[in-house]
């Protein structure tokens, strides 16, 4: 971190000396010419990529990037123009088949739970019954007797050749000495009899409030639990230990990274999560650089959520350049199916969604939090939940005085009009923008929002008409492409429910800038990340396709031949940095 720091001294000052405020020693540096070269004096480089183009993301279009430890330290609009920087230790990485630009940045990612879930059985790929069971009972080989067996939850029977559940007999059979626990989405399960007996339920358990443990009509059980009789189930289930997550964060990150994501501000964690992301960073297991939201959860009171966000003892910008505490996060309304909205559900006339904070209780929170030095970020999907959620973050200015960009964010903001946009640019609170959202969810949109609010979320036209800050991400409980992302800001198509609102695209090029750029500037890292330039951190991609001259669909499922962080490669397949 230091050398890199001092990189970033020598490109800025022009003095002989300076105070570094951190440590308080006086650095004798060389004056360095306002070029695009650190320091004045040939510098051996690490690597020297020659491109057909790199994008800087500030406008300049260079052919050849040097980088030494961490950083870029010299660019070139000419192929051959570092060339005198090369020594015998310089690995010269020809790829002129290749354009490179600043590695993605994913401003709103749940890395966490993409991780624990790649711990679960991924019965979601199973397309029988007999896949299913086989694939439960070959976990339940892998581990002690007694082990839990859990699955990942995106799966579905309609998926399954025979559109039916597994049942209890079946789980049984395949694992009869572990207890199985198959959740399917948020309130349904499909368990076995060791299941149930771990969780102490006997003949005579009556259902559980608000659930259900379904029985055959004989009487015996069927396995199917419901409602509050998955939790009281799911409640015996341990999680994965410290380690487990820990070593799931490596082997995760490390699938992002091969999607050419450098960084991941990850959305929601807990101070338990915090301790595994500080063992994987510590045994340098992070394949992407992760800024952390610590989780404030609206089940609290005032009281208890002032005195949890104290009890953090640390504030924002706590870390280093691999693992940083970017701030707190807040939940304000629910998702597709909760959103708060000022029109009813098309689906459900009676319903318009809910909060989860109440504002006073809400304001008086954040505006704590800011004055102990937080960032908040807060989800909002629903137009009523954004509205409330400006009603809250201007109060809370009112009482701290202006902030600086980018401390309180909007997470989503899916539903917005131009009156609410308006409010979120004048007072210079920024939105995460996530598209795949509407990627993979606008069939569900279609039944509960209705055709016309469907086609306007996240109208990244219109936010940019009014000069919003924006930062591109995903938000998706799984490994996404970042060019799927893009190609969707440019044609707005969608999984299945084809093009929603093609009016509000956007070009590739602004896309690109709104997943680095955007995102460095959310981190409050605009001087370190974001764009190619001498001094900045060496994250950088390779692509075999350029996206700002390539039709859009060919960008859909494009993916990159190198991904570099920090001058560390973290993915390149066909050793196109290699000697
Ligand atoms: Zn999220």
């Amino acid at each position: 971190m230091f050398a890199r720091e001092l990189t970033v001294v020598q490109q800025h000052c022009q003095s002989e000396a300076i105070k570094s405020a951190r440590n308080g020693l006086w650095l004798l540096l060389p004056e360095v010419p306002p070029v695009s070269r650190v320091p004045a004096e040939p510098m051996r480089l690490d690597y020297l990529i020659k491109a057909r183009a790199v994008h800087s993301m500030t406008g300049d279009i260079f052919r050849s990037v040097g980088v030494h430890g961490a950083a870029i330290v010299a660019v070139s609009p000419e192929i051959g123009g570092l060339d005198d920087m090369v020594s015998s230790s310089t690995l010269v990485a020809e790829v002129g088949d290749l354009t490179v630009w600043p590695a993605f940045a994913d401003s709103h990612e749940h890395l966490v739970e993409a991780s624990r879930n790649s711990l679960l059985v991924p019965v979601d790929r199973a397309r029988s019954v007999a896949e299913f069971t086989r694939m439960v009972a070959d976990a339940a080989k892998a581990v002690p007797e007694n082990d839990w067996i859990l699955t990942s939850i995106g799966w579905h029977e309609s998926n399954l050749a025979e559109n039916r559940l597994p049942n209890l007999a079946e789980l049984d059979a395949a694992a009869p000495d572990h207890p199985v626990l198959a959740r399917r989405g948020g309130h349904l399960a499909v368990v076995n009899s060791a299941a149930l007996r771990a969780a102490g339920i006997s003949a005579e358990t009556p259902d559980p409030p608000g659930g259900k443990i379904g029985r055959l009509a004989d009487g015996s059980w069927s396995g199917v639990l419901e409602g509050g009789a998955v939790y009281k189930v799911a409640a015996f289930a341990p999680g994965p230990s410290r380690a487990e997550l820990a070593g799931a964060l490596g082997t995760t990150s490390a699938a992002y990274a091969a999607l050419g994501v450098g960084t991941i501000r990850e959305a929601m964690a807990t101070a338990d999560e915090l301790l595994s992301y500080q063992d994987a960073w510590e045994h340098e297991q992070l394949q992407v650089r992760v800024r952390l939201m610590m989780r404030v959860g609206s089940e609290q009171s005032t009281d208890e959520a002032i005195s949890l966000i104290r009890g953090l003892g640390a504030r924002s910008g706590l870390g280093d350049d691999w693992l940083r505490i970017w701030g707190l996060k807040l939940v304000l309304d629910g998702g597709v199916e909760g959103a708060a909205l000022d029109e009813p559900y098309v689906n459900d006339p009676a319903n318009s969604g809910h909060l989860n904070w109440e504002p006073a209780a809400m304001t008086q929170v954040c505006a704590e939090a800011v004055r102990l030095g937080w960032r908040i970020g807060t989800h909002a999907v629903g137009d009523r939940a954004l509205r409330t959620l400006l009603d809250v973050y201007e109060a809370v200015v009112r009482q701290t005085g202006p902030l600086p960009p980018w401390t309180l964010v909007i997470e989503h903001g899916l539903l917005s009009d131009s009156a609410l946009r308006d409010r979120a640019v004048r007072a210079g609170f920024g939105v995460t923008v996530q598209y795949p959202i509407l990627w993979n969810m606008a069939s569900e949109m279609l039944n509960t929002w209705g055709p016309e609010r469907t086609s306007r979320v996240t109208p990244l036209d219109q936010w940019l008409a009014v000069g919003a800050d924006l930062a591109a991400g995903t938000d998706i409980v799984r490994p996404f492409n970042p060019m799927t992302n893009v190609w969707g800001m440019v044609t707005r198509g969608t999984k299945s429910a084809g093009v929603q609102g093609a009016e509000h695209g956007i070009d590739a090029a602004t896309a690109l800038r709104l997943y680095t750029m955007g995102t460095a500037a959310l981190n409050h890292e605009q001087d370190r990340l974001g764009s190619v330039a001498p001094g900045k951190l060496a994250d950088l991609v390779g692509y075999p396709v350029d996206p700002t001259a390539a039709v859009a669909a060919d960008l859909a499922d494009l993916t990159p031949a190198f991904t570099m962080v920090g001058g560390r490669i973290t993915y390149d397949p066909a050793k196109r940095l290699a000697r």
